[in-house]
């Protein structure tokens, strides 16, 4: 249990828990007099390590939640954390897997095979122009053909694309 600290292993340990505090989301202070061993806020308040005459230390504030959260690898967050910003990618993945289970993984342009790299997903009426994030109205494509089709009206790109005898790698 770290339900005592001694100025030693604090002093050991400092960096990693001031490491471990930042990376938490507390900000570290700067001590405002020589009884202050470390001094940190979060979201709730300050909280601050204090030195006594004999070197036992006082812990105030979340100092010694936060402390035994470093030594146990617990939960303590001295701030929300910060909300996962979700990717277009993981936005867009299962569309993309209901557009492989429905066409396959060929490019609704030249036929070929598309690759997790280089897929997009292609809005046959553009979103611009009112086109629904649904599959009704998207293909997959090559990146490249994507763009290059960018310009084109519903009726010229399902022109665009070459006949099935044409297709194929
Ligand atoms: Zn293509």
């Amino acid at each position: 249990m770290a339900s005592r600290i001694t100025l030693a292993q604090l002093t050991k340990r400092r960096a990693r828990f001031e490491a471990f505090l930042t990376e938490r989301g507390a900000q570290i202070l700067q001590p405002t007099n020589e009884w202050e061993v470390l001094r940190f806020k979060t979201s709730r308040g300050t909280s601050i390590v204090y030195r006594n005459a004999r070197d036992g230390l006082t812990l105030t504030g979340e100092s010694m939640t936060a402390w035994t959260a470093f030594e146990t690898s617990g939960p303590w967050r001295a701030s929300p954390a910060p909300k996962k910003r979700v990717s277009g990618r993981e936005k867009t993945l299962p569309l993309v897997n209901a557009l492989l289970r429905r066409d396959g993984s060929a490019c609704f342009y030249c036929g070929k095979d598309t690759t997790e790299d280089d897929r997009s997903l292609e809005h046959l009426v553009p979103r611009a122009h009112g086109g629904p994030n649904h599959l009704s109205n998207l293909v997959l494509a090559h990146r490249k053909c994507n763009t290059d089709a960018g310009h084109l009206s519903v009726m010229e790109k399902i022109r665009r694309r070459l006949p099935p005898d044409h297709q194929g790698a």
